[in-house]
């Protein structure tokens, strides 16, 4: 489909000219993701207002013309790429901190603040917003609750949605809403707010959001343990988790990763075990001690070997460091890679490891597995050369062989990076024919003329689709 002529006089007059970008040069930086799919768009706006955004939707309903609301642009699954041209909608100026209310223990923020910042901020008030992805020192909230972003303390803490109270969004068609309160409870009405999360920029453009925040954690230990069998790493997951000790995080990197990290670090990490585990508790000082002991007795009785408690913060620094160079360290083997995050039922982590090896040796191709153990996110990254169409091919088979595996355990194709462009081949093979319908009607309700972030989830051909 051709894009539609650019009303460019109608753009200006409600942001104003210097609110627009139109050059090639320019658009080129709104023009992909991190997932390196690339889609030029016509024009790149910054609206100052949520009435400007309502004009903009309202505007871009009467010329059908394309919106893709974007953050900071660093969503894996090409979520944000202006695929088919239009407008894109740059939320950068929606950057400030409105409100932190210690009493309610609420922060008020608009969507282009970036989560760390948010993080360091309310910490100066003694509070605490744990959702954390990797990516939290460049992406922003608005990103966050579009995709519903998670991080390691999900275990314990859960994602984005756990602390979402409500929103002010723009629907499509410019209407101008407000979802839920600054209260925990709120039962009056369908629940908007959670619909929005994950929704990917398909269903409105929020321009405030308002998040619950917990007391900030008093202490924190870490302790790395290596387990000869990544079985026994899955049964010390789950008996730590029985033994009523919730960890604030619980990584398992495996043998290729831990390879690839020790070529990288050489920090003596065990080259003869299945995995490691990275554990940590947070809390009130007086417990932690007593927690630690627990869990390393509970690591004993598993095969631990190798066990190494963070009794300073140096140590701490040492441990993380062997999880945080994964990525440096991978780039190092190949240049390029395919990163899923598939999820299964704890119990199931050892299966689809075993699977994930076999899915390597049958297609010839490096696949590095490690992610948080304690929700069975595990992150499978294929490693590969995009200009080796060969390979390329090897490993798309790969993935389509893999969510089949991930589906047959009962898990979930996306943790946390969601369907974009990439994935939205594979989107009803999880949610269903019924499931697919019943979120196009959904999404055909709010967005009669399809201009919102069109191409995403919904296969192309499948968009218009009337039931
Ligand atoms: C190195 C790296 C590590 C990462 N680690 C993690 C991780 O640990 N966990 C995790 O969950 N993700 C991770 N990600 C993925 C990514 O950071 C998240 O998906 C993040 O939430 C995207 O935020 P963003 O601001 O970059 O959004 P963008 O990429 O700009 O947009 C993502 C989606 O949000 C929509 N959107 C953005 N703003 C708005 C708004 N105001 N209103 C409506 N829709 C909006 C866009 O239309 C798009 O559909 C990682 C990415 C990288 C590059």
């Amino acid at each position: 489909m051709d894009p539609c002529p650019l009303p460019l006089s109608e753009i200006n007059a409600i942001v104003g000219r210097e609110n627009v970008l139109t050059s090639q040069e320019d658009c080129a930086c709104y023009a992909y993701d991190a997932s390196k799919l690339r889609a030029f768009p016509q024009c790149v706006v910054f609206p100052n207002t949520v009435q400007e955004v309502s004009e903009l939707l309202k505007l871009a309903n009467r010329h059908l013309l394309p919106v893709f609301p974007r953050g900071a642009g660093s969503g894996i699954v090409g979520a944000a790429v202006p695929r088919g041209g239009g407008m894109v909608l740059a939320m950068n100026h929606f950057n400030r901190i409105l409100e932190i209310d210690e009493d309610d223990m609420i922060a008020i923020v608009e969507p282009a603040v970036i989560t760390g910042e948010l993080q360091r901020r309310v910490l100066e008030h003694g509070l605490f917003y744990p959702p954390d992805p990797a990516s939290l020192h460049f992406s922003t909230l608005g990103g966050n609750v579009a995709m519903c972003a998670g991080g390691p303390k999900a275990v314990k803490y859960g994602v984005t949605r756990d602390y979402l109270l409500g929103m002010e969004l723009v629907l499509p068609t410019g209407s101008i809403l407000q979802t839920g309160k600054k209260t925990y409870k709120g039962v009056v009405g369908y629940d908007l707010t959670r619909l929005m999360v994950g929704s990917e920029g398909t269903l409105g453009v929020f321009t405030k959001l308002i998040f619950r925040l917990l007391p900030a954690p008093e202490a924190v230990r870490t302790m790395m343990a290596a387990f000869p069998r990544i079985e026994n790493a899955a049964q010390t997951v789950s008996q730590i988790l029985k033994s009523r000790i919730i960890p604030s995080t619980l990584e398992l990197m495996d043998q290729s990763t831990l390879q690839v990290v020790e070529n990288y670090l050489h920090m003596g990490l065990p080259q003869d075990c299945e995995a490691i585990l990275i554990i940590e508790v947070d809390g009130r000082e007086d417990l932690l001690d007593h927690d630690m002991a627990k869990i390393q007795s509970i690591c004993e009785t598993n095969g631990a070997r190798n066990m190494d408690v963070a009794a300073e913060s140096s140590d701490r620094e040492r441990i993380w460091r062997a999880r945080r160079s994964i990525s440096p360290a991978l780039g190092r083997i190949k240049p390029g890679k395919i990163n899923e995050d598939v999820t299964v039922p704890r119990a199931q982590i050892p299966s689809l490891i075993r699977h994930i090896r076999r899915l390597a040796d049958k297609y010839g191709l490096t696949i590095v597995s490690f992610g948080h153990a304690g929700d069975g996110n595990i992150h499978t990254n294929i490693m590969l050369d995009r200009k080796n169409h060969e390979e390329l091919n090897r490993a798309e088979k790969a993935v389509e062989e893999l969510f089949r595996v991930v589906l047959d355990l009962g898990g979930t194709l996306s943790g946390e990076h969601g369907v974009g462009i990439t994935k939205s081949p594979f989107f009803m093979w999880e949610v269903g024919k019924a499931g697919y319908e019943a979120m196009l009607r959904i999404k055909q309700a709010l967005d009669p003329n399809n201009i919102m972030n069109p191409g995403k989830m919904f296969l192309p051909d499948r968009a218009f689709f009337q039931p």
